[in-house]
């Protein structure tokens, strides 16, 4: 398109469907990509990140609190179909991975936490590969599908403690068929660590199948 034609397109999308930022929802006007400054400010600061050490995992990185307009703002991209936020998501999980791992050569591919099929044909798209995609663009590294969920299980947030959250994913992961992560260094995404006892358990499996290290990371911590 060339210029003037591509202002026009822009100017009918603005009328029809206003920018909105995407946690606060407020209109934005001239300020360029897709957060207000209020939100832009409030999710630059370093205190919202999180460390996190595990027993399969080595690290789980998580640049925000899930919590307030960031938890609305998951929620629309999780359940109401703005699957688009999750380019913003991971350039912010990116920028997060890229401070606090400064040795990103050492690992060889990007992987998640999948749904399981019946569960991703229902949404129609699974949010946590959507962002593992994103990371992997940003970071140059393959993103590999080494993992299966072949139980269906309740959703987490219905579970009420860690240890009833540990027993609902126990076994729910396996390798995918034909795959080898003998020896690999492998970055696992998800969108929200709690307990940790998903990505305990997605570690696990990898971790005994033969993975070197496993670094976790998500887009919040709650
Ligand atoms: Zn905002």
């Amino acid at each position: 398109m060339d210029k003037p034609v591509r202002r026009l397109a822009g100017l009918v999308l603005e009328f029809w469907m206003p920018r909105r930022c995407l946690i606060c929802q407020k209109h934005l006007e001239a300020e360029p990509g897709e957060l207000c400054p209020a939100c832009r400010s409030a999710l630059s600061d370093p205190a919202q990140r999180e460390v996190r050490t595990g027993v399969h995992f080595r690290r789980c990185l998580s640049p925000l609190r899930y919590e307030g307009e960031l938890r609305s703002s998951f929620l629309r991209y999780k359940f109401r179909g703005h699957w688009h936020y999750s380019h913003t998501y991971a350039l912010w999980m990116w920028e997060c991975l890229r401070e606090l791992e400064p040795d990103l050569r050492r690992f060889d591919c990007v992987t998640w936490t999948p749904l399981s099929l019946p569960r991703r044909l229902r949404r129609g798209y699974d949010q946590a590969q959507r962002l593992a995609r994103g990371v992997a663009r940003y970071s140059g590294l393959p993103l590999c599908p080494l993992l299966e969920k072949y139980r269906h299980t309740s959703p987490q947030s219905g579970t009420r403690d860690a240890a009833e959250r540990s027993a609902n994913v126990r076994d729910v992961y396996c390798l995918r068929r034909g795959v080898s992560v003998e020896g690999k260094r492998i970055i696992l995404v998800d969108d929200i660590i709690t307990t940790g006892s998903t990505l305990e358990e997605a570690s696990r499996v990898l971790r005994e199948a033969g993975a070197a290290e496993i670094c976790c990371l998500t887009l919040a911590h709650a």
